[in-house]
Protein backbone atom coordinates (compact mmCIF):
# COMPACT_ATOMS: atom_id res chain seq x y z
CA UNK A 1 0.00 0.00 0.00
CA UNK A 2 1.33 3.45 -0.97
CA UNK A 3 1.58 6.40 1.75
CA UNK A 4 1.22 9.85 1.13
CA UNK A 5 3.55 12.40 2.94
CA UNK A 6 2.64 15.63 4.62
CA UNK A 7 4.14 18.43 7.44
CA UNK A 8 1.13 18.13 9.48
CA UNK A 9 -1.56 15.91 9.86
CA UNK A 10 -4.56 17.01 12.35
CA UNK A 11 -7.21 14.24 13.50
CA UNK A 12 -10.76 15.60 14.21
CA UNK A 13 -12.73 18.84 12.80
CA UNK A 14 -13.99 20.20 15.97
CA UNK A 15 -13.01 23.55 17.19
CA UNK A 16 -9.38 22.46 18.46
CA UNK A 17 -8.97 20.43 14.66
CA UNK A 18 -10.33 23.96 12.87
CA UNK A 19 -8.63 26.03 14.72
CA UNK A 20 -5.13 24.03 14.36
CA UNK A 21 -6.03 23.54 10.63
CA UNK A 22 -6.05 27.97 10.65
CA UNK A 23 -2.84 28.54 12.23
CA UNK A 24 -0.58 25.56 10.66
CA UNK A 25 -2.60 26.77 7.24
CA UNK A 26 -1.95 30.63 8.01
CA UNK A 27 1.54 29.19 8.84
CA UNK A 28 1.68 27.57 5.41
CA UNK A 29 2.00 24.41 6.26
CA UNK A 30 -0.54 22.86 4.03
CA UNK A 31 -2.38 20.92 6.97
CA UNK A 32 -4.70 17.85 6.16
CA UNK A 33 -7.20 17.47 8.19
CA UNK A 34 -9.66 14.19 8.48
CA UNK A 35 -12.80 14.85 9.91
CA UNK A 36 -13.39 12.01 11.96
CA UNK A 37 -16.85 10.03 12.43
CA UNK A 38 -18.46 13.20 13.90
CA UNK A 39 -17.38 16.04 11.30
CA UNK A 40 -17.44 19.70 13.30
CA UNK A 41 -17.58 17.86 16.73
CA UNK A 42 -19.96 18.50 19.49
CA UNK A 43 -20.15 22.03 18.91
CA UNK A 44 -22.02 21.62 15.84
CA UNK A 45 -24.89 19.70 17.46
CA UNK A 46 -24.75 22.94 19.99
CA UNK A 47 -27.32 24.96 19.81
CA UNK A 48 -26.55 28.32 20.91
CA UNK A 49 -23.05 28.90 21.96
CA UNK A 50 -23.38 32.25 24.54
CA UNK A 51 -19.91 32.08 26.02
CA UNK A 52 -17.65 32.30 23.04
CA UNK A 53 -16.29 36.11 22.87
CA UNK A 54 -17.25 38.09 20.18
CA UNK A 55 -20.88 37.28 19.97
CA UNK A 56 -22.71 39.22 21.83
CA UNK A 57 -25.56 37.69 20.84
CA UNK A 58 -24.80 33.99 21.13
CA UNK A 59 -23.61 31.93 17.97
CA UNK A 60 -25.59 28.46 16.53
CA UNK A 61 -22.50 25.68 17.12
CA UNK A 62 -22.84 24.70 13.46
CA UNK A 63 -22.75 27.89 12.03
CA UNK A 64 -19.76 28.61 14.03
CA UNK A 65 -17.99 25.26 12.94
CA UNK A 66 -18.62 26.21 9.53
CA UNK A 67 -17.02 29.15 9.66
CA UNK A 68 -14.00 28.07 10.83
CA UNK A 69 -13.36 25.42 7.94
CA UNK A 70 -13.90 28.18 5.92
CA UNK A 71 -11.30 30.09 7.59
CA UNK A 72 -9.04 27.44 7.83
CA UNK A 73 -9.50 26.07 3.79
CA UNK A 74 -8.81 30.11 2.81
CA UNK A 75 -5.57 29.59 3.70
CA UNK A 76 -4.34 26.08 2.31
CA UNK A 77 -5.70 23.55 4.36
CA UNK A 78 -7.51 20.30 3.06
CA UNK A 79 -10.24 18.05 4.54
CA UNK A 80 -11.05 14.59 3.58
CA UNK A 81 -13.96 12.58 5.00
CA UNK A 82 -12.14 9.41 7.19
CA UNK A 83 -11.34 8.91 10.32
CA UNK A 84 -7.60 7.72 12.20
CA UNK A 85 -7.80 4.26 12.61
CA UNK A 86 -4.03 3.51 13.38
CA UNK A 87 -0.54 5.62 14.35
CA UNK A 88 2.52 3.65 14.08
CA UNK A 89 5.95 5.13 14.79
CA UNK A 90 7.62 5.98 18.03
CA UNK A 91 9.16 9.03 16.46
CA UNK A 92 8.70 11.54 13.20
CA UNK A 93 7.97 10.66 10.31
CA UNK A 94 4.42 8.79 11.68
CA UNK A 95 2.37 6.69 10.16
CA UNK A 96 -1.54 6.82 9.89
CA UNK A 97 -3.67 4.57 8.56
CA UNK A 98 -6.62 5.82 7.62
CA UNK A 99 -10.44 3.93 7.87
CA UNK A 100 -8.17 0.75 7.64
CA UNK A 101 -7.82 1.62 4.13
CA UNK A 102 -5.85 4.41 3.01
CA UNK A 103 -2.08 4.98 4.66
CA UNK A 104 -0.32 8.77 5.17
CA UNK A 105 2.57 9.88 6.57
CA UNK A 106 2.97 12.67 8.37
CA UNK A 107 6.33 14.87 10.42
CA UNK A 108 3.88 16.40 12.74
CA UNK A 109 0.26 15.15 14.02
CA UNK A 110 -1.88 16.73 15.70
CA UNK A 111 -4.84 14.56 17.88
CA UNK A 112 -8.05 16.70 18.07
CA UNK A 113 -10.77 13.54 18.20
CA UNK A 114 -12.63 14.57 20.85
CA UNK A 115 -15.48 12.76 22.58
CA UNK A 116 -18.32 10.92 21.61
CA UNK A 117 -21.51 10.64 24.01
CA UNK A 118 -21.84 8.70 26.52
CA UNK A 119 -24.39 5.89 26.75
CA UNK A 120 -26.34 4.11 29.29
CA UNK A 121 -26.17 0.76 28.40
CA UNK A 122 -29.42 -0.47 29.44
CA UNK A 123 -31.62 -2.75 27.72
CA UNK A 124 -33.86 -0.95 25.28
CA UNK A 125 -31.22 1.91 24.59
CA UNK A 126 -29.49 0.72 21.49
CA UNK A 127 -32.39 -0.48 19.78
CA UNK A 128 -34.38 2.83 19.98
CA UNK A 129 -31.13 4.58 19.95
CA UNK A 130 -32.17 6.82 16.58
CA UNK A 131 -35.82 5.91 17.27
CA UNK A 132 -36.87 7.92 20.32
CA UNK A 133 -33.08 7.52 21.98
CA UNK A 134 -30.43 10.53 21.08
CA UNK A 135 -27.79 12.01 22.23
CA UNK A 136 -28.40 15.38 20.39
CA UNK A 137 -31.37 17.60 21.59
CA UNK A 138 -30.30 20.09 18.84
CA UNK A 139 -30.71 17.34 15.94
CA UNK A 140 -33.83 15.45 16.77
CA UNK A 141 -35.53 18.21 19.50
CA UNK A 142 -37.96 19.52 16.67
CA UNK A 143 -39.92 15.50 16.62
CA UNK A 144 -41.00 16.07 20.13
CA UNK A 145 -43.88 18.99 19.59
CA UNK A 146 -46.36 18.95 22.31
CA UNK A 147 -44.74 15.43 23.84
CA UNK A 148 -42.85 14.18 26.86
CA UNK A 149 -39.32 13.66 27.12
CA UNK A 150 -36.61 12.45 29.83
CA UNK A 151 -33.29 14.20 29.81
CA UNK A 152 -30.53 11.81 31.83
CA UNK A 153 -28.03 13.68 33.80
CA UNK A 154 -27.29 16.25 35.95
CA UNK A 155 -24.44 18.28 34.01
CA UNK A 156 -24.28 20.57 32.09
CA UNK A 157 -24.98 19.01 29.14
CA UNK A 158 -28.24 17.55 30.55
CA UNK A 159 -29.32 20.86 31.52
CA UNK A 160 -28.55 22.59 27.99
CA UNK A 161 -30.22 19.41 26.39
CA UNK A 162 -33.71 19.85 29.12
CA UNK A 163 -33.64 23.83 28.50
CA UNK A 164 -33.82 23.50 24.71
CA UNK A 165 -36.31 20.90 24.46
CA UNK A 166 -38.78 23.20 25.99
CA UNK A 167 -38.75 25.30 22.63
CA UNK A 168 -40.53 22.32 21.75
CA UNK A 169 -41.82 19.33 24.21
CA UNK A 170 -44.60 20.03 26.41
CA UNK A 171 -43.03 18.78 29.54
CA UNK A 172 -39.29 17.74 30.05
CA UNK A 173 -38.41 15.45 32.63
CA UNK A 174 -34.66 15.37 33.97
CA UNK A 175 -33.90 11.84 35.66
CA UNK A 176 -30.71 12.08 37.67
CA UNK A 177 -28.81 9.50 39.40
CA UNK A 178 -28.01 12.01 42.74
CA UNK A 179 -29.97 14.77 44.68
CA UNK A 180 -27.40 17.20 43.65
CA UNK A 181 -26.59 18.73 40.06
CA UNK A 182 -22.98 19.68 38.74
CA UNK A 183 -24.20 22.11 36.22
CA UNK A 184 -22.76 25.07 36.77
CA UNK A 185 -24.95 27.48 38.68
CA UNK A 186 -26.58 29.51 35.85
CA UNK A 187 -27.71 26.34 34.07
CA UNK A 188 -29.05 25.14 37.41
CA UNK A 189 -30.56 27.88 37.78
CA UNK A 190 -32.24 28.06 34.51
CA UNK A 191 -33.84 24.45 34.28
CA UNK A 192 -34.73 24.49 38.36
CA UNK A 193 -36.99 27.60 37.23
CA UNK A 194 -38.40 26.40 33.77
CA UNK A 195 -42.37 25.69 34.00
CA UNK A 196 -41.58 23.27 31.55
CA UNK A 197 -38.70 21.49 34.11
CA UNK A 198 -39.10 18.59 36.12
CA UNK A 199 -36.93 16.59 37.69
CA UNK A 200 -36.55 12.80 38.66
CA UNK A 201 -33.96 12.98 41.89
CA UNK A 202 -31.99 9.82 43.23
CA UNK A 203 -33.29 8.10 39.75
CA UNK A 204 -31.94 5.55 37.76
CA UNK A 205 -32.75 3.80 34.28
CA UNK A 206 -32.89 0.50 33.93
CA UNK A 207 -34.57 -0.10 30.73
CA UNK A 208 -35.88 2.04 27.67
CA UNK A 209 -38.97 1.59 26.61
CA UNK A 210 -40.64 1.32 23.29
CA UNK A 211 -41.43 -0.38 19.88
CA UNK A 212 -37.89 -0.76 17.85
CA UNK A 213 -39.79 -1.02 14.64
CA UNK A 214 -42.30 1.34 14.96
CA UNK A 215 -39.91 3.66 15.82
CA UNK A 216 -41.32 4.59 18.91
CA UNK A 217 -40.36 5.20 22.58
CA UNK A 218 -43.27 4.93 25.32
CA UNK A 219 -41.08 5.36 28.45
CA UNK A 220 -38.24 4.54 30.99
CA UNK A 221 -38.24 2.07 33.75
CA UNK A 222 -36.25 3.44 36.31
CA UNK A 223 -35.32 2.64 40.25
CA UNK A 224 -35.15 4.93 43.03
CA UNK A 225 -32.17 5.39 45.38
CA UNK A 226 -34.00 7.40 48.32
CA UNK A 227 -31.34 7.40 50.04
CA UNK A 228 -28.63 8.47 47.34
CA UNK A 229 -26.78 5.02 47.57
CA UNK A 230 -27.95 1.93 45.03
CA UNK A 231 -29.29 -0.35 46.25
CA UNK A 232 -27.71 -4.06 47.55
CA UNK A 233 -31.22 -5.94 46.71
CA UNK A 234 -31.04 -8.19 43.87
CA UNK A 235 -32.67 -6.92 41.04
CA UNK A 236 -35.72 -8.93 41.40
CA UNK A 237 -36.71 -7.66 44.43
CA UNK A 238 -36.14 -3.78 43.68
CA UNK A 239 -39.30 -1.81 42.97
CA UNK A 240 -39.00 -0.65 39.55
CA UNK A 241 -41.83 1.92 37.95
CA UNK A 242 -42.26 3.35 34.71
CA UNK A 243 -42.03 7.04 33.66
CA UNK A 244 -43.77 7.54 30.82
CA UNK A 245 -42.65 9.36 28.12
CA UNK A 246 -42.15 10.11 24.29
CA UNK A 247 -38.20 10.46 23.65
CA UNK A 248 -35.51 9.59 25.78
CA UNK A 249 -32.34 12.24 26.02
CA UNK A 250 -28.95 10.92 27.38
CA UNK A 251 -26.91 14.07 28.73
CA UNK A 252 -24.55 11.77 30.68
CA UNK A 253 -21.14 13.06 29.54
CA UNK A 254 -18.28 11.59 26.94
CA UNK A 255 -15.85 9.19 26.38
CA UNK A 256 -12.34 10.46 24.18
CA UNK A 257 -11.89 9.26 20.87
CA UNK A 258 -8.34 7.29 21.74
CA UNK A 259 -9.40 3.90 21.23
CA UNK A 260 -6.70 4.06 17.99
CA UNK A 261 -3.69 5.21 20.22
CA UNK A 262 -4.46 2.50 23.51
CA UNK A 263 -0.66 1.15 22.30
CA UNK A 264 1.36 4.36 21.53
CA UNK A 265 0.38 6.91 23.31
CA UNK A 266 0.38 7.03 27.54
CA UNK A 267 -3.92 7.59 28.35
CA UNK A 268 -5.61 7.83 31.85
CA UNK A 269 -7.70 5.54 33.19
CA UNK A 270 -10.92 7.28 31.40
CA UNK A 271 -8.80 7.02 27.86
CA UNK A 272 -7.89 10.41 27.78
CA UNK A 273 -4.13 11.61 26.63
CA UNK A 274 -1.79 12.23 29.28
CA UNK A 275 0.54 15.28 28.55
CA UNK A 276 4.15 15.74 28.94
CA UNK A 277 2.42 18.19 32.35
CA UNK A 278 -0.10 15.14 33.45
CA UNK A 279 -3.82 16.46 33.23
CA UNK A 280 -4.80 18.80 31.38
CA UNK A 281 -5.65 21.33 33.67
CA UNK A 282 -2.40 22.81 32.62
CA UNK A 283 -3.61 23.28 29.16
CA UNK A 284 -0.55 21.34 28.09
CA UNK A 285 -0.67 19.76 24.56
CA UNK A 286 2.85 18.09 24.18
CA UNK A 287 2.76 14.44 24.69
CA UNK A 288 5.38 12.29 25.13
CA UNK A 289 5.99 11.36 21.24
CA UNK A 290 8.27 13.99 19.14
CA UNK A 291 5.90 16.34 17.28
CA UNK A 292 2.52 14.42 18.55
CA UNK A 293 0.07 17.34 20.08
CA UNK A 294 -3.42 16.79 21.71
CA UNK A 295 -5.70 19.45 21.44
CA UNK A 296 -9.31 19.75 22.97
CA UNK A 297 -11.76 17.12 24.61
CA UNK A 298 -9.26 14.47 24.04
CA UNK A 299 -7.24 16.09 26.57
CA UNK A 300 -9.11 18.26 28.30
CA UNK A 301 -10.97 16.31 31.52
CA UNK A 302 -11.71 19.93 33.06
CA UNK A 303 -12.53 22.83 31.12
CA UNK A 304 -13.78 21.32 27.97
CA UNK A 305 -14.77 24.66 26.16
CA UNK A 306 -15.22 26.01 22.99
CA UNK A 307 -12.92 28.31 23.69
CA UNK A 308 -10.29 26.11 25.69
CA UNK A 309 -10.32 23.70 22.92
CA UNK A 310 -9.62 26.75 20.30
CA UNK A 311 -6.88 27.69 22.71
CA UNK A 312 -5.46 24.45 22.50
CA UNK A 313 -5.78 23.93 19.05
CA UNK A 314 -3.96 27.60 18.28
CA UNK A 315 -0.64 26.08 21.09
CA UNK A 316 -0.63 22.64 19.14
CA UNK A 317 0.00 24.44 15.99
CA UNK A 318 2.36 26.80 17.06
CA UNK A 319 4.33 23.79 18.80
CA UNK A 320 4.49 21.85 15.55
CA UNK A 321 5.26 24.69 13.55
CA UNK A 322 8.42 25.38 15.62
CA UNK A 323 9.32 22.12 15.63
CA UNK A 324 9.16 21.32 12.51
CA UNK A 325 11.16 24.29 11.78
CA UNK A 326 13.86 23.47 14.21
CA UNK A 327 13.96 20.06 12.77
CA UNK A 328 14.11 21.20 8.91
CA UNK A 329 16.86 23.89 9.75
CA UNK A 330 19.01 21.17 11.35
CA UNK A 331 18.27 19.01 8.19
CA UNK A 332 19.48 21.54 5.72
CA UNK A 333 22.45 22.78 7.64
CA UNK A 334 23.59 19.19 8.51
P1 LIG B 1 -20.47 15.94 33.13
O1 LIG B 1 -20.26 17.30 33.71
O2 LIG B 1 -19.45 14.90 33.34
O3 LIG B 1 -21.87 15.42 33.70
C1 LIG B 1 -22.34 14.13 33.42
C2 LIG B 1 -23.61 13.88 34.22
O4 LIG B 1 -24.13 12.61 33.84
C3 LIG B 1 -23.37 13.86 35.72
O5 LIG B 1 -24.42 14.51 36.38
C4 LIG B 1 -23.34 12.36 36.04
O6 LIG B 1 -23.86 12.05 37.29
C5 LIG B 1 -24.26 11.79 34.98
N1 LIG B 1 -23.90 10.42 34.63
C6 LIG B 1 -22.69 9.95 34.16
N2 LIG B 1 -22.76 8.64 33.91
C7 LIG B 1 -24.01 8.26 34.21
C8 LIG B 1 -24.69 7.01 34.17
N3 LIG B 1 -24.09 5.89 33.73
N4 LIG B 1 -25.98 6.97 34.55
C9 LIG B 1 -26.62 8.10 34.98
N5 LIG B 1 -26.03 9.31 35.05
C10 LIG B 1 -24.74 9.39 34.66
O7 LIG B 1 -20.67 15.99 31.55
P2 LIG B 1 -21.33 17.15 30.64
O8 LIG B 1 -22.58 17.65 31.21
O9 LIG B 1 -21.34 16.58 29.27
O10 LIG B 1 -20.28 18.34 30.70
C11 LIG B 1 -18.91 18.12 30.36
C12 LIG B 1 -18.15 19.44 30.38
O11 LIG B 1 -18.60 20.29 29.31
C13 LIG B 1 -18.32 20.23 31.66
O12 LIG B 1 -17.11 20.86 31.95
C14 LIG B 1 -19.36 21.25 31.30
O13 LIG B 1 -19.28 22.42 32.08
C15 LIG B 1 -19.06 21.51 29.84
N6 LIG B 1 -20.29 21.94 29.13
C16 LIG B 1 -20.56 23.28 29.11
C17 LIG B 1 -21.72 23.72 28.47
C18 LIG B 1 -22.02 25.21 28.46
O14 LIG B 1 -21.26 25.96 29.06
N7 LIG B 1 -23.06 25.66 27.80
C19 LIG B 1 -22.60 22.82 27.88
C20 LIG B 1 -22.30 21.45 27.93
C21 LIG B 1 -21.13 21.03 28.57
P3 LIG B 1 -23.08 12.45 38.64
O15 LIG B 1 -23.29 13.92 38.79
O16 LIG B 1 -23.76 11.63 39.66
O17 LIG B 1 -21.66 12.07 38.42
Amino acid sequence: MSSEHRNVIIAGSGCAGHTAAIYAARADLKPLVFEGNEPGGQLSLTSDVENFPGFPEGVGGFEMIEGMKKQAERFGAEYQWGVVTKMEGKKPPYTLTIDDDATYTCDAFIIATGARARRLNVPGESELFGRGVSSCATCDGAFYKDQVVTVIGGGDSAMEEALFLTRFASKVIIIHRRDELRASQIMQNRALNHPKIDFAWNTEVVKVLGDADKGTVTGVEVISHPDGAPSDKPDSEVEKKVIECDGMFLGIGHIPNTEFLQDVLNLDEEGYIVTTKGKAVTQDVNTELEAVYAAGDVVDTRYRQAITAAGMGCKAAMEAEEHLASTRDLTTAS
